[in-house]
């Protein structure tokens, strides 16, 4: 089950790391690439006394460890230069699994009032009234805010590096310092800034989360979730919310998410570098109302951009708004050709959505985003002057 060694992929660039770290090679015919194994069970040694039956690290049973999954748990550690990693069935399975294993009854946490849907309604909904947990939100751009916020008995900060929809950043070294000062965990959604645009654990955070199904697997062909962190905390969720509860990924969603994440370091760059052009072009139309993308001087974050990301860019995700009422939106998005109306983001093809002004979650949005709505809009990887030309047809055709 382990490769040939020729190489340490420790001690590897991130560009040979996404081609190398988890080909776990060693199957009949020596393939050399990870097969699919579509097997739920892997034989056992002649005395299997010794074996763990909660075991995680070997094959044994693929609720607790197969070889397409070690090996996409392998190299998302190694992207995230991380010690360890947890791979799951859905980005919102890995979020659980994080809830799940750190928090008990009574707890207090600490989460971001901007946050994927799951999430906010995990801890306006679900954990509350469940198991008790005492959720306070905050605008965890505002450090003052996250310090009167934690208290001794916080356990957990969560929050998202750059936030589903609004694009709000979070200083992610000083959260984790505010955290640590009271014995709080720090967790990331790190899912809109993939490596190598950030590494959270590198900043401090202590657990990583990604939706696997946006920019880690990219083609937009497959759902998974992982968690990212220190050995002893990932062994923790590793037994407590994949074994014993069940939320695993399958073989073969495992096998292309993998796949996919090979050309994550050469796919990013394009995603970023595109972003921004097309943010520059939708925020000089005057038929835009307002657009949000941290890669902009009007961002209310882009000097916390700035630092946190440096050079590498700003997240390949805008949210922006034309000038009107809902069905002006619509007939916009309507009026696209190239970019496809669909949920999800980080796909090789550009999505967009519209997302109106009802629900509880958009009370915490700025201004702008509570009064027109706002269209998600996730730049893919086709040409930014095909892009920019489909945008500048649908706002003639709606003007
Ligand atoms: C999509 C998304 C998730 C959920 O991931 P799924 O794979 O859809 O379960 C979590 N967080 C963020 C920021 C996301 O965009």
């Amino acid at each position: 089950m382990t490769r040939p060694d020729r190489h340490d992929p420790a001690t590897l660039s991130l560009l040979s790391q996404a081609v190398h770290a988890g080909n776990l090679v060693d199957g009949a015919g020596h393939p050399i690439r990870t097969p699919i194994a579509m097997a739920n069970s892997y034989g056992l040694p002649d005395d299997p006394s010794q074996l763990s039956w909660s075991g995680t690290n070997v094959p044994l049973y693929t609720r607790n460890s197969g070889v397409n999954q070690l090996g996409l748990q392998q190299r998302l550690a190694a992207l995230e230069r991380a010690e360890d990693a947890v791979a799951l069935a859905s980005g919102v399975a890995a979020l659980h699994a994080v809830f799940f294993t750190f928090l008990k009854s009574g707890d207090h946490v600490v989460i971001a009032d901007v946050t994927y849907e799951a999430t906010f309604k995990l801890f306006t909904e679900l954990l509350p009234v469940k198991y008790g947990i005492e959720a306070t939100f905050v605008d965890t751009s505002d450090l003052d805010a996250v310090r009167a916020a934690v208290r001794p008995e916080t356990r957990l900060v969560h929050v998202e590096a750059i936030a589903n929809p609004t694009t709000r950043v979070t200083d992610i070294a000083a959260v984790a310092e505010i955290a640590h000062e009271v014995g709080a965990l720090l967790s990331v959604d790190s899912t809109f800034t993939p490596p190598p645009l950030l590494r959270p654990v590198e900043l401090g955070a202590d657990l990583v989360v990604h939706s696997l199904t946006k920019y880690i697997n990219g083609h937009g062909d497959a759902m998974g979730g992982a968690v990212v962190g220190s050995r002893e905390l990932i062994h923790r969720i590793k037994q407590e919310a994949m074994v014993d509860v069940g939320g695993v990924i399958s073989p073969f969603n495992a096998w292309l998410i993998t796949r996919g994440s090979v050309t994550l370091p050469l796919r990013l760059p394009r995603h970023l570098e595109s972003a921004h052009r097309v943010a520059e072009f939708l925020d000089a139309d005057a038929r835009v109302a307002y657009v949000a993308y941290p890669g902009l001087a009007s961002h209310p974050q882009h000097e916390v951009a700035v630092r946190q990301f440096g050079d590498r860019g700003f997240g390949a995700m805008i949210a922006f708004a034309l000038d009107g009422p809902p069905e002006l939106q619509n007939r916009f998005v309507a009026a696209l050709r190239l970019v496809t109306s669909a949920v999800s983001l980080g796909h090789d093809e550009s999505l967009i959505v519209h997302v109106g002004t009802e629900g509880a979650r958009v009370a915490a949005y700025p201004e702008p985003f509570r009064r027109l709505g706002h269209l998600r809009f996730s730049i893919g990887l086709e040409d930014p002057d095909d892009l920019i030309a489909d945008l500048a047809a649908a706002l003639d055709a709606v003007s």
